[in-house]
């Protein structure tokens, strides 16, 4: 045996590219809008989580050029050290401000921001209780904390129920994504609180998808259920709505606190760009003052919603805009990413292990900034292709 034997192994990938229907690491050479340069071709992206178009909205861009003229391009050390800047700062009372919690704390990524709070916050003898559709960041950051790690069925009150009876006396998280990043479905939270205030456990919310989307100002999924005080940590990223990267954690002074000194992810990596700090005030900035934009983003989603519904098309349990078409087994979605790409369209293809291997998923996603026109074209282009691979 040989360290590379698994990557001599591994072939599929190749194969799959060697006809043509390989449609992952795409390049696209233009800026990131509805519409997008991809192998020289104008493309309608219909594959961005940037749910409210900020990526290049003027003043996003401005904010972010003024903080590398102040404080230059990166921090060259991490928050506990050099690298804490004002506009850190300045970021996390607005965050705090913004979600409705006592504090924030930034990290450089959201996949960060989950490994550093659950690794810290639940230690051993304590226990993590998680969705099974939960994000990736969430089941690796369980995998770091010393805590036992259980999971019930996708939304399925009846099932996290029985397991919280297990062991109703022992500490405890719940940790749900807010919008299921790949099936587009709200975590039952009113539900999921219930339940944790009558077997005594904590609540994090994980919001990478919800803010921009959901609640007041974008806010998330807690101001949304007016469940605020309820929810002890809300972890958010700025890759998504927020146009930028990096990601956060609110709550409690103390658990904030906690963190601090403790987080490793925090502690010993160096600290989110001044550049990104500034283009996410940037952004929350023009969310508080342009909410009109989320309406329009549910304008799109319902338009679409409504569209591929009416077309024939199973979008499972999608009421966001994330609205994935489950397709059939993976070499139909891999011939609908073809047609769809050769036609001008941007989407992502879900296939096993992320899902089971006959329900690959069509994964669209839909922006605030979608013209009417361009979704017009887009549902004309999946009917005709959903009807020639015989789906609809
Ligand atoms: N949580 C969820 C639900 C996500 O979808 C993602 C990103 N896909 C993350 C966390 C990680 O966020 P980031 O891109 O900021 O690392």
């Amino acid at each position: 045996m040989e360290l590379y034997d698994k990557c001599k192994k591994f072939t599929e990938a190749k194969k799959v590219k060697a006809m043509g229907l390989y449609p992952y690491f795409r390049v696209i050479s233009s800026e990131q809008n509805t519409e997008v340069i991809v192998n020289s071709k104008k493309t309608l992206m219909l594959g961005s989580n940037s749910y409210l178009g900020l990526t290049n909205h003027p003043k996003v861009k401005e904010a972010s050029i003024a903080a590398i003229k102040k404080y230059g391009t990166g921090c060259a050390g991490s928050r506990f050290l050099n690298g804490t800047l004002d506009i850190h700062i300045k970021l996390e009372e607005i965050l705090a401000d913004w979600v409705g919690k006592e504090s924030a704390l930034t990290y450089s990524t959201g996949f960060q921001a989950n490994l550093g709070v659950l690794s810290t916050i639940v230690g051993r003898g304590e226990y993590l209780i998680t969705d099974k559709y939960d994000h990736a960041s969430i089941i690796d950051g369980s995998r770091l904390s010393l805590g036992k790690l259980l999971r019930y069925k996708h939304n399925n009150m009846d099932n996290l129920e029985r397991i919280l009876q297990k062991i109703k006396d022992k500490a405890k998280l719940i940790v749900v994504d807010g919008i299921f990043s790949m099936e587009g479905d709200i975590a039952k939270l009113p539900e999921i609180i219930k339940l944790a205030k009558k077997y005594n456990s904590r609540v994090m919310v994980d919001d990478a998808h919800s803010i921009g989307v959901l609640g007041k100002n974008g806010s998330g999924t807690s101001d949304h259920f007016g469940l605020t005080d309820e929810v002890d940590i809300i972890m958010g990223t700025f890759s998504k709505s927020l146009a930028s990267i990096g990601g956060f954690i609110a709550g409690d002074e103390i658990m904030i606190h906690y963190l601090e000194h403790f987080s490793r992810p925090y502690i010993f990596s160096a600290s989110l760009p001044p550049a990104s700090a500034a283009s996410v005030i940037a952004a929350i900035d023009i969310m508080k003052s342009e909410p009109d934009r989320i309406d329009r983003l549910w304008q799109n989603t319902n338009k679409m919603q409504k569209g591929f519904k009416e077309m024939g098309y199973d979008i499972g349990v999608s009421e966001t805009p994330i609205i994935p078409l489950h397709v059939g087994d993976m070499m139909t979605a891999f011939k609908m990413w073809k047609i769809l790409a050769d036609d001008g369209i941007f989407i992502n293809p879900v296939i096993p292990p992320a899902v089971p291997p006959n329900d690959c998923l069509i994964r669209t996603s839909f922006m605030a900034t979608h013209t009417d026109q361009q979704l017009n074209t887009a549902l004309e282009k999946f009917e005709k292709v959903g009807k020639k691979l015989k789906i609809i």
